[in-house]
């Protein structure tokens, strides 16, 4: 048996999130994070991660992307219908990064 004591959570595990898209965690590094303006204005990609407001992390991909439109991702993250015109918006976006 390999018996490890007192060691767990030493080793610096980098931050994991879940694409809405592959539903994968991945590194927070490889995933953009799209938030709703706290204003209510539309969406955004926040390239800082730390834009206040309600986010949801994607994988840098049109695959995943069109996953998420699919599957109905975006609205259960933002608890909200995301119109067609924002969809297309954002994946410009992603695809452009
Ligand atoms: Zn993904």
């Amino acid at each position: 048996m390999n018996k490890t004591k007192g060691v767990s959570g030493s080793r610096k595990k980098p931050p994991e999130r879940r694409c809405v898209g592959c539903r994968e965690m991945k590194n927070k590094a490889e995933l953009m994070r799209i938030v709703r303006n706290a204003d209510d204005s539309g969406f955004a990609i926040d390239t800082t991660g730390k834009s206040a407001g309600r986010g949801a992390y994607i994988c840098k991909n049109a695959e995943c992307f069109k996953k998420a439109a699919k599957s109905g991702g975006f609205d259960r993250s933002f608890k909200q219908k995301i119109p067609r015109e924002i969809y297309a918006i954002l994946e410009g976006m992603i695809l452009d990064e």
